[in-house]
């Protein structure tokens, strides 16, 4: 017998329905949970076994996945997961991912619906960040992914078909972005062949933001040593302190300089929906291109990263490739073109874009928009309470969903430590940064599921477990009152 499939599906059934009701269990209960546990040792070992060569019962399977497997993960689903930029995920997401595993739908191209779910779900990104109605896109992995696809973008709209055939040869083009920009930038040059070092990472002003005459400056000195500035990336939410490039300005000296205007918005576009807060990207809507992630504060599950590239011509020209197998026909399954296959650098692919099309059409943009709102104010929250007391100090305007602080007399070790010692108590996950030369507790607001209580816990858990080892008194007033 060769075939995958059980001869009786009773078992299977039985099985799945029961998959089903634990991991809405878990998710029910994740709170009560501990945020993250260590590996421990022994289950790590276990996961250097050889190949299989017989199988195991699917029983027998998850069990192993019960124990093994489902309580060392990341933890991001936690309410008291605050490290990195980590979405929570939802529920219908995770029961999209079971629908689109049954499907089974290879949406690299070939016409069928998978493919117009996902013109769909880009039709409402651009939408969402007042982008015309034709801009092309796909989804990716995340926004590292996204980014790269811009710059190669950026460099077609530079130098053409001729590097796709022939190469850089010998191209001196440069790029610009903040000094906050995200390592992926650097390496999407690198990747596409112009080194890390064509980026000019502009100073930021005491806002985080680009600071424009440097960038203005060092354009000119490029120039005048006769480089091609062909890139101008803004920022929409950096990653270490949630600062918004400001967008409009960089969209005009862009032009300016007939430079491609790239957003890396990987978080910071869900702010579009926010009613109160989406004047922090004004500008993006002139954009040549956009880079974020559904995965992110939009709550999907991993992965579900999407680049929006504002002219669909040039998008496909970047990277359409004619083959005989990949063949486009009038009719039939090689029909529906342009295929994702010609917009980025993969051919098979999963249906991604049925989780992020589920997710937004079972809570709306308003829903979303609302979870944008109340995981900045749960940071401004944060915020007031660090500067309510005196052992702890802010280290970065809280302008958005990310608080970097520090605790008073702590050397970057003793923070480090600290950090770590929550995250393995499994009581709180934040993550550390460097704000200027000094290292910082960083706790990003990103999980629909995180509360008041929840970032209130965390400074009471971090004066706690400091009283004992500064000689500075909290005069923080006591909990009841907070
Ligand atoms: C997270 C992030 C990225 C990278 O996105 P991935 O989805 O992790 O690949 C890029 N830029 C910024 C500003 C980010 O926050």
């Amino acid at each position: 017998m060769s075939t995958l499939d059980p001869t009786d599906w009773s078992g299977l059934r039985a099985l799945g329905h029961r998959m089903m009701d634990d991991m809405v269990d878990h998710l029910a209960g994740i709170a009560a949970q501990p945020v993250w546990r260590p590996l421990p040792d022994e289950i790590r070992a276990g996961f250097s076994a050889p190949l299989p060569a017989e199988g195991t019962a699917p029983e027998n399977v998850y069990a192993a996945f019960q124990a093994n497997i489902q309580p060392y993960v990341t933890g991001n689903t936690h309410p008291r997961f605050m490290g990195w930029v980590h979405g929570g995920g939802n529920p219908v997401s995770m029961l999209a991912e079971l629908l689109a595993g049954a499907m089974n739908a290879n949406c690299g191209g070939r016409n069928h619906v998978g493919i117009v779910v996902e013109r769909q779900v880009i039709a409402w990104a651009a939408e969402m960040l007042g982008m015309p109605a034709q801009t092309s896109g796909v989804l990716l992995t995340g926004s590292s992914m996204a980014n790269f696809i811009a710059v190669l973008c950026a460099r077609f709209k530079a130098l053409g078909t001729d590097a796709r055939a022939n190469g850089l040869q010998g191209a001196k083009l440069t790029a610009y972005a903040s000094a906050g920009v995200h390592r992926c930038v650097p390496s999407a040059l690198d990747m596409a062949g112009l080194g890390m070092q064509a980026l000019r990472k502009i100073p930021v002003d005491a806002d985080f933001r680009m600071d424009l005459e440097a960038l203005r400056a060092t354009i000119a000195a490029d120039q005048a040593a006769g480089c091609t500035p062909f890139l101008i990336v803004g920022t929409a939410g950096s990653v270490d302190v949630g600062a918004f490039d400001d967008m409009a300005a960089l969209a005009e000296i862009a032009k300016t300089h007939n430079a491609w205007f790239h957003a890396d918005a990987a978080f910071g576009a869900l702010t579009a929906l926010s009613p109160t807060r989406k004047h922090f990207l004004t500008g993006i809507e002139h954009a040549d291109s956009v880079a974020f992630d559904f995965h992110k504060w939009a709550q999907v599950t991993y992965d579900a990263g999407c680049v929006l590239i504002r002219d669909p011509e040039l998008h496909n020209a970047t990277f359409a490739q004619a083959t005989s197998y990949l063949a486009a026909a009038p009719r039939g399954l090689a029909g529906g073109q342009p295929w994702p296959c010609d917009l980025g650098p993969d051919l098979s692919r999963g249906f991604r874009a049925l989780k992020v099309w589920m997710t937004l059409s079972a809570y709306g943009s308003e829903q979303l928009g609302g979870v944008v709102d109340t995981t900045c104010d749960l940071a401004q929250h944060l915020a007031a309470r660090i500067t309510a007391s005196n052992r702890l100090e802010l280290l970065a305007p809280v302008k958005l969903n990310i608080v970097c602080f520090a605790i008073a007399g702590f050397t970057d070790a003793q923070t480090a430590d600290l950090v770590a010692d929550l995250q393995e108590s499994g009581l709180f996950a934040p993550s550390t940064t460097t704000i200027g030369d000094r290292m910082a507790i960083r706790a990003a607001i990103v999980n629909h599921r995180t509360q008041r209580a929840d970032v209130g816990a965390l400074v009471d858990e971090i004066l706690r477990r400091t009283a004992a080892l500064t000689c500075i008194n909290d005069t923080a007033p006591p909990l009841a009152t907070r």
